[in-house]
């Protein structure tokens, strides 16, 4: 069974847990690099993505976190998570970093206020028996992609989910609905590789 953690310095880290666990993986809480070193795969929440940025420099997790990606480590990122794993941010807030990991350009809060927060029904690539579906929550979209990266979901003209080798991102959050093909994939992934 791979052991697949949640970065718990913020954001949805219990939802991630649960969906992880239902997805046959063992599911723990990640915070410290001696930790990280002791999972086969690692999930980045939902939540305010520049706080998570800040507090994986001051954890000591931001070097760490890119060499196990670097290293072949599976990931997948949700919302905060997807904007943590692009190799640019458009229009960073002053000292956002990014971990990296797929080459790709995100917008944040691109989904704009009006419709800060919506569902939509979204077909996703490799995911079979219908759409999922997408909670989209201040959701970043994907304004580009290099040529390594895969798109697998779009909704509204627009990238929303993404993937290249070891990573995947989404700009939405299954982990909030009791839909967990999503993590089933990831989980094949963290298999894959293990
Ligand atoms: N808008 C948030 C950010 O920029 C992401 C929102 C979310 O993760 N639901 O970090």
């Amino acid at each position: 069974t791979p052991v697949i953690g949640v970065l718990a310095l913020q954001g949805d880290v219990r939802e991630h847990l649960i969906a992880l666990a239902s997805a046959d993986a063992l599911a723990r809480p990640v915070r410290r690099p001696e930790e990280l070193a002791e999972v086969d795969g690692l999930v980045i929440p939902g939540g305010e993505s520049t706080t998570m940025s800040k507090l994986a420099v001051l954890f000591g997790m931001m070097e760490p976190l890119r060499e196990r990606v670097r290293a072949g480590m599976p990931v997948y990122g949700t919302c905060a998570g997807m904007i943590l794993l692009a190799e640019k941010i458009l229009d960073p807030r002053s000292g956002q970093e990014t971990v990296g990991g797929i080459d790709m350009i995100v917008r944040r809060n691109a989904f704009g206020r009006q419709n800060e927060s919506f569902e939509a029904a979204v077909e996703v690539a490799g995911i079979g028996g219908g759409p999922v579906e997408g909670v989209f929550i201040r959701a970043p979209w994907v304004e580009s992609v290099g040529a390594g990266a895969e798109v697998i979901a779009e909704h509204g003209g627009h990238i929303v989910a993404v993937r290249q080798r070891n990573v995947l991102a989404t700009s939405f959050h299954p982990e909030l609905t009791g839909d967990h093909r999503m993590h089933a994939l990831f989980v094949d992934m963290v298999r894959a590789v293990k």
